[in-house]
């Protein structure tokens, strides 16, 4: 039985800088991608704020060489959908399809994605005026006019972050109040620049090849309206990819494993990193930063094991 030192699940920017630090330090290094490298970061043209890429750079190239970087150190990628895990015990094993893959340590890097609204056309007009991170593409909607979906402190965050870019934000929530901490409320509330419509829901996404406008019904009447805001951030929560990990591991309240700056979960020798872990900034630099730290712990814990 072939048994790595460490497998790491997931080959999005937390994934290969586990990769390219483990395989740098010497350690036999599997990733397993399910689909293309580079993770959340391939769905989207230009990233500009991870830093050495004075130009910005799209998320497809960073991702390849990302990809390119750890395996100049030998570890390699296996191109396959991890469905369930073993993660007790000395010796880890991975199952995907009908082949298994074990390993000393795991690192769980698989990621999270924003949970969508489900209208039609919401797909198609992803990155055409309809977005999901308001710190990646809040930036060109400068002087612009924008609308938030949610209620929550991501929503509201989001909104605050806009205001400052934007010319004006509306904050669309189907409730009859937020349910962001006070503290976010509060300085929403100070902001001249936001409005907040509440008991309101997105019926329609209008546009073909750009967002043209937005129906916005009541749930509480049945009036209707239409606005047209530039660009559109729906922010409504994210769904962590720990569906293969319920019942193994501790998760907070959203399904995030829960995990601090060392990345050790509730299991030995089974690591989180980037956006599948409890952590308030979701981004390719700070997924990076875990993954670093992952690698870093789980050879410490393979030197704790000794020859075992
Ligand atoms: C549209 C968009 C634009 C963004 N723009 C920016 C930006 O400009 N700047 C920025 O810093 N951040 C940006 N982000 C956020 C950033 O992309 C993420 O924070 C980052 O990619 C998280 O990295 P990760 O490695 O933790 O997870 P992910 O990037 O989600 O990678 C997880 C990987 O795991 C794989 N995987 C999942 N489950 C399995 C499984 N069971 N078996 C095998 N493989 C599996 C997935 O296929 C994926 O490749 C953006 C996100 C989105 C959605």
């Amino acid at each position: 039985m072939d048994i790595y030192d460490i497998i790491i699940v997931g080959g999005g920017p937390a994934g290969y800088t586990a990769a390219l630090y483990a395989a740098r330090a010497g350690l036999s290094t599997a990733v397993l991608e399910k689909s293309s490298p580079g993770g959340q970061m391939t769905l989207t043209g230009d990233i500009d704020n991870y830093p050495g890429f004075d130009e910005g750079i799209d998320g497809f190239t960073l991702g390849m060489r990302m990809q390119k970087g750890a395996e100049r150190f030998g570890a390699v990628t296996l191109y396959a959908e991890a469905e369930s895990l073993s993660l007790e015990g000395k010796i880890k094993s991975v199952r995907a399809g009908n082949s298994e893959y074990h390993g000393r340590a795991v690192i769980l890097a698989m990621g999270a994605y924003p949970r969508r609204l489900g209208l039609s056309n919401e797909e198609a007009l992803t990155g055409r005026g309809v977005h999901y991170c308001a710190h990646c593409d809040g930036r060109f909607y400068k002087g612009r006019e924008v609308a938030v979906v949610g209620g929550g402190n991501s929503a509201a965050e989001d909104a605050l972050y806009l205001s400052g870019l934007a010319k004006s934000v509306v904050l669309i929530h189907r409730r009859d109040s937020l349910r962001a901490e006070k503290i976010y409320r509060t300085r929403l509330f100070e902001k001249d620049n936001i409005t907040v419509l509440y008991n309101s829901e997105i019926a329609i996404i209008e546009g073909e090849d750009s967002l043209k406008g937005i129906t916005v019904k009541s749930t509480s009447d049945s009036s209707v309206r239409r606005l047209y805001p530039d660009g559109l951030f729906v922010s409504v929560g994210r769904e962590p990819a720990t569906g293969i990990v319920k019942g193994a591991l501790a998760l907070d309240r959203g399904g995030y494993i829960i995990a601090d700056e060392s990345t050790g979960t509730s299991l030995p020798g089974v690591f989180a990193a980037g956006d599948i872990r409890t952590k308030s900034l979701r981004q390719v630099i700070t997924a990076a930063s875990d993954g670093a730290s992952a690698a870093y712990h789980a050879q410490r814990y393979l030197e704790s094991l000794g020859g075992e």
